[in-house]
């Protein structure tokens, strides 16, 4: 939490009211905004969390009527989001843009690999018990994304001839990716779901910031000389890139059944 909001939070205050709906109880994480003039409700899509602004003095009881007054938008709003898929035997994940099929291989040495099956589909197998499928599977896919974004990142870095000084790859879900001005990148692990051209566009216009700090017309001609298909893959992740966020949930944060 930042200090602005931890400035703006009654220390009493809860941090989120619950709305009852048709049966359902829905959480509503509250936050105080300096710059709030009345009471707001929006989804945040990627924590897959109601999140309700309020003025610096706005009481808890409004902000409370006021979630409850619109129930029903947040129900039908929630609902709309696309079903969390977790990491668990069965489930579809797209691993760099292809579709794998969790398979939990109990009793196999190992820990996780893939494979592709008789008929051709390709299997992410997950050696243990079923508890350990979750862990196992959110660890390498961490493990990938690093591996590729170090790659691609040292690759176009090489290429410009800067250095690097680290690359993170952390669950971050405002941000695809961040450069620092002392030379860190970090990236969404999330980006070893995608195409492999949409990382590789990532690190590209990460790599360029330790040049250009900025999104000026200088720094866009310096991503285009090192990636000439920015278009495709800034198209890519406005159409698809809010549906990475559902994978490796458990289930609907925010909702429970009475
Ligand atoms: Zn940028």
């Amino acid at each position: 939490m930042s200090l602005r909001a931890l400035l703006y939070r009654r220390p009493s205050e809860p941090a989120v009211v619950q709305v009852v709906f048709d049966k359902a109880i829905y959480l509503v994480r509250l936050r105080r905004h300096r710059q709030a003039r009345r009471y707001t409700l929006r989804i945040d899509a990627a924590a897959r969390e109601v999140v309700l602004t309020m003025p610096p003095r706005g009481s808890l009881k409004e902000a409370k009527e006021f979630a409850q007054k619109h129930g029903g938008w947040i129900a039908a709003r929630l609902k709309r989001l696309p079903a969390a898929a977790p990491f668990a035997h069965g489930v579809e994940i797209p691993l760099r843009g292809e579709p794998h099929r969790i398979v939990n291989r109990r009793g196999v040495r190992g820990t996780v690999w893939t494979e592709t099956d008789d008929a051709g589909n390709r299997l992410l197998c997950v050696a243990g018990e079923p508890p350990h499928v979750d862990r196992r599977t959110s660890d390498f896919l961490k493990r990938e994304a690093q591996r590729d974004l170090e790659a691609a990142s040292r690759r176009y870095a090489a290429e410009l001839g800067v250095a690097i000084t680290r690359i993170c790859v952390r669950d971050q879900s405002s941000r695809w990716g961040s450069c620092s001005n002392t030379g860190v990148l970090s990236f969404s692990w999330r980006l070893i779901l995608a195409p492999s051209f949409v990382l590789d566009y990532l690190a590209a216009h990460e790599v360029c910031h330790l040049v250009e700090l900025n999104h000026s017309l200088r720094f866009w001609r310096l991503v285009k000389r090192l990636y000439p298909d920015v278009e495709r893959a800034k198209v890519w992740l406005d159409v698809h890139g809010t549906d990475l966020h559902r994978y490796g949930l458990c289930a609907q944060r925010g909702t429970g059944d009475i």
